[in-house]
């Protein structure tokens, strides 16, 4: 099922900015994330932001895209 992914503009203390989808409990609040977009899984939404912001330090939130967390 196709979700709205967001990203945190703070990184966390790996350096990564955590992923989340709009449903997670984890998510942060309006003014500390960005949308990235509506996407199927979690690895596009990925693949998407670090193309849409040049950057690779991404990182699944463990909660709501495990498939995708890393550490
Ligand atoms: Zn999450």
């Amino acid at each position: 099922m196709a979700k709205f992914y967001y990203y945190n503009k703070n990184t966390d203390n790996k350096g990564n900015h955590e992923v989340h989808t709009e449903d997670c409990s984890y998510i942060p609040n309006s003014s500390n994330r960005i949308l990235i977009g509506y996407e199927n899984i979690c690895q596009s939404a990925i693949q998407r932001v670090k193309k849409d912001t040049n950057k690779l330090n991404y990182d699944g939130c463990y909660f709501c895209c495990n498939e995708c967390h890393k550490g």
